[in-house]
Formats: structure tokens, sequence, C-alpha cells
């Protein structure tokens, strides 16, 4: 059977999986090729674009064209409001994930330069097609798609004895009905795959506009442990990655459908 995909009403948010550093970004940045190399070999939800848009369907897909090390979209532009500012690594990456300095001081013109090449034209792709969602079907699913690494890089400050999990689902009190958030679990869960929520990674994102004012836009954030799906060194797809990549579908139209389908 020819998988369906995804309803009309998701939005595939990806923010991680670009490699691309721009030269005049390059210059900013205090490592040595190899250095930066591996920095983004640690640092990129490699492949997740492929991964999560096997049976893409109807969805809107919006993916940050230029690595995390150029703007992490996926964190608040000012930093007052944003958790990791405080370690270096707010929207503009001054460390790497070694806490070992990345990026020369940037002036507030550069840094706003930066923001403006490519923060903010990625959030207003993502509020359009969010905008676009709703207007035409009254509702709208963000799923934010990630992966992360078999062990801790040292900038989450976490064990790295700790025993990760197959799937990590993320979600906000406000924009992750219960039931999405259950539904979510149980899907992937019911694969046999080790489940945990908002751990190590939590929280999923909305566009600006609606955050926590738009209860139509929901949210649930999908973070998949790399060793399922990926080789190291060089980095590369693994033979399982289709497979997974199907099972990520498989699971997450399923929590779908049970979350559509409850009273
Ligand atoms: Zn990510």
């Amino acid at each position: 059977m020819v998988a369906p995909g995804y309803p009309p009403w998701v939005v595939l948010h990806i923010p991680h999986d670009s490699t691309e550093v721009p030269a005049d970004v390059r210059s900013q940045f205090l490592l040595s090729d190899t250095e930066l190399d591996i920095e983004i070999a640690r640092m990129t939800d490699h492949f997740t674009h492929a991964l999560f848009t096997a049976c893409v369907g109807e969805a809107t897909v919006v993916r940050a064209p230029v690595s995390r090390l150029v703007v992490d979209v996926e964190r608040f532009a000012d930093d007052r409001l944003e958790p990791m500012a405080c370690r270096g690594m707010g929207a503009i990456y001054t460390v790497t994930s070694n806490l070992k300095p990345l990026r020369r001081a940037l002036t507030p013109t550069e840094r706003e330069g930066l923001m403006r090449q490519w923060y903010y034209p990625h959030h207003e792709r993502l509020e359009a097609a969010v905008a676009d969602v709703v207007a035409r079907h009254g509702r709208c699913l963000v799923i934010d798609c990630h992966s992360f690494p078999s062990v801790a890089l040292p900038y989450e400050q976490r064990d790295v004895a700790i025993v990760r999990p197959d799937i990590c689902i993320g979600s906000d009190s406000f924009h992750t009905p219960a039931l999405l958030e259950r539904a979510f679990v149980n899907a992937f869960e019911g694969e046999g795959w080790r489940v945990s929520l908002n751990d190590p990674f939590a929280g999923a994102l909305v566009p600006s506009s609606r955050y926590h004012k738009d209860e139509r836009v929901m949210a649930v954030m999908v973070e998949v442990n790399r060793g399922l799906y990926l080789d190291l060194e060089p980095v590369r797809r693994s033979l399982d990655f289709d497979r997974v990549a199907k099972m990520i579908y498989e699971c997450a139209s399923h929590a779908i459908e049970s979350f559509v389908c409850k009273p």
C-alpha cells in the first residue's frame, strides 16, 4: 500500500539539518576547517529533511537553509527570552558544543545583519505557511523535526552515562493538547521504541505571532536518536534509514489520526 502522507493542515518544521555555512559567515568563526567540520558533524540534525518528509503527502515543509552555527532559528530572537543565550547559544552561537569559543565578537550591526539575512526570513516563511494552513483548514499542527546525538554533548550539561531514549517527544503547555501529546508518545511506544517526554529536549515551536495566543495552532516536537538512522565518521545514512523514516511517518500519522478521531 502506498502511504497517503500527512494531511494538509500539517507543517513540518526542519530547523537543523542544513550544513551550509556561507563564506562571509565562515570568516567569523575561530575554528580551523577540520574543527568546523567536526562541529558541524556534532551539531547538525543530519538528513532530518529526508527522514521526516519521506511521506510528506500534503504537508507544508519549512526548512532552514543554513547551518544552526550561522543562526539557530529554533532559539528566540531576543537573548533575554532565550534560556540557552546564557551558555553562549542563543540565536547566534558564540561557543561550540564543547563550550569553546566559536566566533569572534560581532558588532551589533553584524549581529543584526545575520538575523536579517537568515533568521527573520525563515520565521516569515514559517509564519506565512501557518497562516495559510489556518486560513484554509481552520487549524494547523506544526511538527518540529529534530534529531539528537546518542551521547550528550558538553553544552547540554548532562550526565553522559545516562542512556538516551530512541525518541523524545517535546510539548508545549499551550499548543500541545494533552491528548495529542499522549497520542504521539503512545504511537512511538507502540512500535517498541523507548520514548521520553520533554527529555533530553523540551518544548515545541510555533510562529511567534501565535505563541500562547492561538489555540488553532498546535505543535509537537519529534526528536530522533541519531544512533537509529545515522552512521558516524563519516556521517552518512545507515542501512536502517528508510525503515526508520517510514516508521516515523507511520507513528506520527497514527498519532494524528487517533487525536482527530477522539470525541
Ligand atoms: Zn535540532
